[in-house]
């Protein structure tokens, strides 16, 4: 499969879509409700024919995707209290909260259980958030860069942080992976994929085809990975 960033224009609008490429006789054209495009096509057909075929459906375009800005809520915001669904790995966890002398958290038999003294809950949740995320990114990141040992780089250093709009970032300069530490939420294959997505740009800086078929070579399943990510709701 052969995955690329494409445009039209459309008005004085530039829409930009990843165009995938793949075994399939058929085009399709999906707007996310990300408001991302992702459009498939047979992996022969010529790219101008399929940027062709794009521009002709970009009034459709345009209008699918200002409906997704309407009408896509972000999703509730916790209010921190029993009863609550929060993700960790990929499982869902019901959150119980208990008054007590001591401030912890704990995953037993699929809850999720606050005591809290001193600190509120929201506080001791975002915190165990954090060092979950931080332990497992590390571990996930020292395994699949056992794939990357051959190329002669040297492993970029782990960061986390709250980001809005991506997974995970590289950063060439100081040789760092930035992590987004609502990934904890989703699976390990997930993460993983993330971090392969984030070690293939030490080899290339940009998402052209030896990105994508190095990224392959690594994570078969990188598709697959990634719109389930897209999907998850945090
Ligand atoms: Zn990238």
């Amino acid at each position: 499969m052969i995955a690329t960033i494409e445009k039209i224009e459309y008005g004085k609008e530039v829409i930009e879509f990843e165009l995938l490429q793949e075994d399939r006789k058929t085009l399709s054209i999906e707007v996310l409700p990300t408001t991302k495009i992702k459009v498939k096509a047979p992996e022969n057909r010529n790219k101008q024919d399929i940027i062709k075929k794009v521009q002709y459906k970009a009034k459709w375009i345009t209008k699918q995707r200002q409906y997704f800005i309407d009408n896509y809520k972000e999703p509730d915001e916790k209010r921190y209290i029993s009863g609550e669904c929060f993700w960790y790995l990929g499982k869902q966890y019901r959150l119980k909260i208990i008054k007590s002398n001591t401030d912890s958290v704990k995953l037993k038999k699929g809850c999720l259980i606050v005591e809290y003294n001193l600190k509120t809950p929201a506080k001791l949740i975002n915190k165990w958030y954090k060092d979950k995320a931080l332990y497992a990114y590390k571990k996930e990141l020292d395994k699949c860069f056992q794939k990357f040992i051959a190329y002669n780089i040297v492993k970029p250093s782990l960061k986390i942080r709250k980001l809005t709009k991506r997974w995970g970032s590289y950063n060439k300069n100081s040789n760092t992976i930035t992590m987004n530490i609502e990934a904890i939420k989703a699976n390990k294959d997930c993460i993983d994929y993330v971090i392969y997505h984030e070690l293939c740009h030490c080899l290339y800086f940009s998402h052209n085809k030896q990105f994508y078929t190095l990224l392959e070579s690594k994570c078969k399943e990188w598709n697959k990975l990634k719109n389930k990510l897209e999907k998850l709701v945090l």
